[in-house]
């Protein structure tokens, strides 16, 4: 068999953070009761007229300056004419001609080593209804909620060469929008969803094969899982001496393969005209300047600094600059305490173990920054020892409760009073004779027994420090 290489470039569909939609004043909340989150713009009565939302072609351009692109300062938008019943006007005003962003690139970094991914444009469009198929009662419902939520479609070049690469520049770009604050990503509601053109060619070849493009995918598994599976099924095509159709396939990650749905449209098809009801948009200098002084830290500089600022590990500032809750966590943690590897250490080990546990995200945290400040603090001052902190910090996690309150009621605090600690020891000593002499004759072991020994007598709430200490001075 020849060798093929895969060539992989995505279309990502985000949905923006504005409160508003893209033409209208009704809300992009998701979820709600069907067809509650509409109004006669959204739902394309006849007379309605659109009026864009200045808020998306900031978040636009903010997603455009982050991801390297060029700025259209003057760009418009365009109909794209189709008939469905997710879509009331029978068109959706987007961008074909004059894209508001262009020419940019992200660097990802793989087992393969790093490299650009190039992002051919941005543009920004709306959000069409959902179709929901009612198999009992043998009919279609629509929900207009999603419709005129407004989106932007990050087009790539066919840069990719892997699933990995592709998992990679997803991760990337999610990433770089949450940062921005332009999206939540949130793929399980669909606010980011990659349609997948694959091809593949023999290796060393100069042109590109024909491609398929898979639409709407909303799991790196599911996305990983479809890229193996379109391969194969054209290596197999093209082995057996026949062409690829060029197509659009649905995945089904249930059987573990794709399925034709409908022969490729182009842009002829859609009749694409200049939208008439929009002026164009003109996007001043200093506008774009003022986006830019604004456009906040992002990954790969924050971790960066962690590094720097904080004196923390590469490895360290990667996992907790990975999740934009857990940096923003991080950073006002250590404001309120200080001590950046304890904090970094109770999010990366105590913190992860627990969402994993959850099956949860670092999204998902609800504990605070004082709560974990307060804990570290406990720590520091040597009111808790570590056993007890881990304790303590379950409870953070879970409920977000007040360290230092809980630690008090609970009687948690390690007993301070020397005479206490030294008058348990001794008991503890002369309880056991065997340790003390397999310890007086070499056995340091014997010390450690005799610790654990102690912390039990004082039911954990010891400084074992402290233990030790007076240990050695009574037993030397
Ligand atoms: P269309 O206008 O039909 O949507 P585009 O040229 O805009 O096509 O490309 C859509 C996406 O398909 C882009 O992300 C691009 O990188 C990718 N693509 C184009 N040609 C190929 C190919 N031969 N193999 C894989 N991906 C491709
Ligand atoms: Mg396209
Ligand atoms: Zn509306």
């Amino acid at each position: 068999m020849k060798t093929y290489e895969t060539v992989i470039g995505l279309e990502v569909h985000v949905e923006l953070a504005t409160k508003t939609k893209i033409f209208c004043g009704c809300t992009t909340l998701f979820g709600g009761e069907p067809n509650t989150h509409c109004c006669p713009v959204c739902t394309g009565m006849p007379g309605t007229l659109p009026v864009l939302n200045g808020k998306v072609v900031e978040f636009a351009i903010a997603a455009g300056l982050a991801t390297g692109c060029e700025i259209n300062q003057n760009c418009k938008f365009d109909r794209k004419n189709y008939f469905y019943p997710d879509l009331p006007k029978a068109y959706q005003v987007s961008q074909l001609y004059l894209p508001i962003c262009h020419d940019g690139g992200i660097e990802i970094e793989t087992s393969a080593g790093k490299k650009v991914v190039g992002i051919h444009e941005i543009h920004m469009e709306e959000d069409a209804g959902k179709l929901i198929h009612d198999p009992w009662e043998d009919c279609t419902l629509v929900d207009y909620n999603r419709c005129g939520v407004p989106l932007i479609e990050i087009v790539s070049d066919p840069d990719m060469r892997s699933a990995e690469e592709v998992i990679a520049y997803l991760e990337k770009l999610k990433l770089i929008l949450q940062y921005l604050g332009v999206s939540d990503c949130k793929m399980q509601e669909g606010s980011l969803r990659a349609d997948i053109n694959l091809s593949v060619r023999e290796m060393g070849a100069k042109e590109f094969g024909t491609r398929t493009e898979m639409k709407n995918m909303n799991s790196f598994k599911a996305i990983a899982r479809a890229i193996e599976g379109e391969r194969k099924r054209q290596i197999e095509v093209l082995e057996y001496g026949k062409v690829i159709t060029q197509e659009t396939r649905r995945w089904d990650d249930n059987k573990d393969t794709s399925f034709a749905m409908r022969s490729k449209e182009d842009a002829q098809d859609y009749r694409y005209f200049p939208e008439p009801d929009l002026v164009p948009i003109v996007i001043s200098d200093e506008w774009l300047l003022e986006i830019e002084n604004r456009q906040p830290e992002l990954r790969d500089e924050k971790m960066l600094r962690y590094e720097k600022e904080y004196d923390i590990p590469a490895y360290d500032a990667g996992i907790i600059t990975g999740s934009k809750h857990l940096a923003d966590l991080f950073e006002e943690t250590v404001a309120l305490c200080g001590r950046p590897k304890e904090v970094s250490n109770w999010l990366m080990v105590e913190t992860m173990r627990l969402l994993k546990e959850e099956e949860k995200e670092p999204e998902d945290i609800t504990f605070s920054a004082e709560h974990l400040a307060g804990l570290i603090k406990l720590i520091g001052d040597n009111k808790i020892n570590r056993t007890v902190a881990k304790e303590v910090f379950e409870k953070i996690f879970k409920d977000n409760i007040d360290p230092v309150k809980y630690v008090e009621e609970k009687g948690l605090s390690m007993v301070s009073d020397e005479g206490v600690l030294k008058a348990t020891i001794e008991k503890i000593i002369a309880e056991n004779p065997a340790s003390v002499n397999d310890y007086r004759s070499g056995k340091e072991k014997a010390l450690g027994f005799l610790v654990g020994q102690t912390m039990k007598e004082m039911k954990g709430k010891a400084d074992p420090g402290a233990i030790n200490k007076i240990l050695k001075e009574l037993l030397d």
